[in-house]
């Protein structure tokens, strides 16, 4: 795990930009900046708790390049962002998981419009800024469908016609994810018990609000479904409206589709009903006053959530614990009250005065959640203040970590074979003298495999290369091995071959100590590329041994893919693929010393070919 590892997270909506820099180590915020009104009148700027400023942002992506150096410039000395996580509210059937930005998810997301017009759209805008501005950062979209995505068929299907529901893609997705996977996760350590073990409901309820059913650390329910309108009364939004109201509705004439639309997602919910706004604030002082509309107002918002709470521990049989949060479940003791009262039936004891003593307001040595069950309550009631960014900066991290992963797992050291010869012990004898054995220089990657002090002297038909190394052990076949420009250099013209295969190749004199010299009448080869590797390694990379695969070599500024690349897979080899200096140039791989076989560099193995039926080892 990288101890220090700075995330920014990005949240971006039609006409406001929440930016943020989490120290993922710590899980603290460094640095926050939220532009409001973008492309309207006085757009301002707030950084930190600071004053609003105004600024002039035109678009998200101006916003962005206002903000992002006044967060940078909060990092602590020596630290840069590493990652970038943007919440995307909408991820459709097919994101189930925080996933790497590239085009072609970013494609997807633009094709998911459809199913969020109002939020994917302006998720995009910021996506498209950040990744502008910060090209080099490995940028990862975070759904707020995705927890929802384990909700079982039973529980995301609508009633209606299936052939309906499939021409339209009809079904129930649930949003908050982040929230209700972060409540959930801040519950279970405070019960200091593995999510897996519980079954919890978690309530968020700020401007939006939803409930979720959470069985073993899976959603099996949630308020929301294919929109973020149905289910609890909210802030402006109505939840849950007997279709046949809206049918009413629009038959009326009074209604068309887009006033209808604003009515319920606009004009209902909280606001609707209190007929003074959606601060729940103002609506409980209003209600204590004596406000009917503002006591309805409430008791509809309660019932409504206790109604869900009711069901969902039918859903699940049971649960271990009800969990309350956002800006009203975090901060409002009364209507916490209203919910909370009567669930005794569940196991679950209110205690009032623990429910008048939560804080969970932010500060660094604030608790994030509180209780406010009976101590021998079965059921707890808690209170957790959620953190979306810091669930979105969680989850940017692990991506990126396992990417990282994956990569490293997935490449190849690449080692450049200089030009060497392999020799029997009767051609040593013969070119060192009777009764001479190898002497080992260094050792080389491949176990058993050394270079030796020895080198010998090429004589081709048309000039010669002095001082060739040879490698050790002496083998049963003698072999040179040469590149392309070797062999105009010599004048020969040898064949591309896997090692061992010699028959039938170019011969050469070889001259060693003292002037000796031998005249071999094959053994000259140009090595065919290849991979050494373990049979775990085949595995992994999906081959088998004679493969022949295409390999990317990633190198600066000369990225070279190679088609057959020949796979040997032997358990005493190591992961490593060889090449000739020809190649290693033509790549860019550069060579700083005079070693016979230097590893650098890597690649990755792309695809299966054909196999190779030629080694003879
Ligand atoms: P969002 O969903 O936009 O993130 P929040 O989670 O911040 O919204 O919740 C906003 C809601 O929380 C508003 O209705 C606000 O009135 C309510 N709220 C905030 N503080 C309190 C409080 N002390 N008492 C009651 N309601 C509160």
């Amino acid at each position: 795990m990288m101890p220090d590892m700075h995330v920014l997270v990005i949240n971006c909506g039609s006409s406001s930009l929440k930016a943020a820099i989490i120290d993922h180590h710590t899980g603290t915020q460094v640095a926050d900046a939220r532009v409001e009104r973008i492309g309207e009148a006085e757009p301002q700027m707030r950084v930190d708790s600071g004053a609003a400023e105004p600024c002039n942002a035109l678009d998200a992506s101006a916003a962005l390049a206002i903000a992002l150096p006044r967060l940078v410039a909060r990092l602590p000395d020596g630290q840069a962002l590493a990652a970038v996580g943007h919440r995307v509210v909408h991820g459709g059937p097919d994101f189930v998981r925080p996933t790497v930005l590239t085009d072609d998810v970013e494609a997807a997301i633009e094709g998911l419009i459809p199913l969020a017009p109002l939020h994917n759209p302006a998720n995009l805008a910021g996506i498209r800024a950040a990744r502008a501005l910060l090209p080099d950062l490995p940028h990862v979209a975070v759904f707020d469908t995705a927890f929802h995505s384990t909700l079982p068929r039973r529980a995301r299907s609508y009633a209606i016609s299936t052939a309906v529901a499939e021409a339209h893609g009809i079904r129930r997705y649930g949003f908050h994810g982040i929230s209700h996977q972060f409540i959930a996760r801040a519950a279970a350590q405070h019960m200091e018990a593995d999510v897996r073990d519980l079954r919890l409901i978690t309530c968020h309820l700020g401007n939006g609000c939803s409930v979720a059913a959470v069985e073993h650390g899976r959603s099996v329910e949630t308020s929301m479904g294919m929109t973020p309108l149905e289910g609890l009364v909210m802030g402006t939004r109505s939840g849950d409206v007997d279709a046949g109201v809206l049918v009413q509705l629009l038959r009326s004439g009074e209604f068309d589709v887009d006033s209808l639309d604003t009515m319920l997602n606009r004009n209902s919910g909280l606001a609707g009903l209190s007929g003074v706004g959606n601060d729940m604030r103002d609506i409980e002082a209003r209600a204590a006053d004596g406000d009917e509309a503002c006591r309805l107002a409430l008791q509809v918002f309660a019932h409504r959530v206790r109604k869900y709470i009711g069901a969902y521990a039918a859903v699940m049989g049971g649960v271990d614990a009800i969990c309350f949060s956002g800006g009203i479940g975090e901060n409002s003791e009364p209507v916490r009250h209203r919910i909370a009262q009567r669930l005794d039936y569940l196991g679950a004891r209110l205690d009032e005065e623990r429910n008048r003593d939560v804080d969970v307001s932010a500060g660094a040595d604030k608790p994030t959640v509180a209780e406010f069950s009976t101590r021998h309550s079965r059921t707890r009631l808690l209170v957790v203040a959620t953190d979306e960014a810091r669930g979105i900066a969680r989850d940017t991290v692990r991506v990126v970590l396992e990417l990282a992963q994956t990569q490293a797992e997935l490449s190849i050291p690449v080692a450049i074979s200089a030009r060497h010869v392999h020799l029997t012990q009767e051609c040593v004898e013969a070119l060192f003298g009777a009764g001479h054995t190898l002497t080992a220089r260094n050792p080389l990657t491949q176990p058993g495999q050394f270079a030796c002090e020895e080198t010998v002297d090429l004589i081709g038909p048309k000039r010669s290369i002095e001082r060739v190394r040879v490698l050790g052990p002496t083998r049963g076949k003698n072999q040179i091995e040469i590149s392309r420009t070797d062999e105009f250099r010599l004048g020969l013209d040898a064949p591309v071959r896997a090692s061992g295969d010699v028959a039938n190749s170019p011969g050469i004199t070889l001259v060693g100590s003292e002037g000796r010299r031998v005249d071999l009448h094959e053994g000259v080869i140009c090595a065919l590329r290849h991979i050494h590797m373990t049979p775990e390694d085949a595995v992994r990379f999906g081959v088998k041994d004679r493969d022949i695969v295409e390999v990317a070599l990633d190198s600066t500024g000369r990225d070279l893919v190679f088609g057959d690349v020949l796979v040997r897979v032997k358990s005493s080899y190591k992961l490593e693929m060889h090449i000739d200096t020809d190649e290693g140039n033509a790549a860019g791989v550069t060579s700083e010393t005079t070693a016979a076989l230097h590893a650098m560099g890597s690649a990755t193995l792309r695809r299966r070919g054909t196999r190779y039926d030629r080694v003879e080892d």
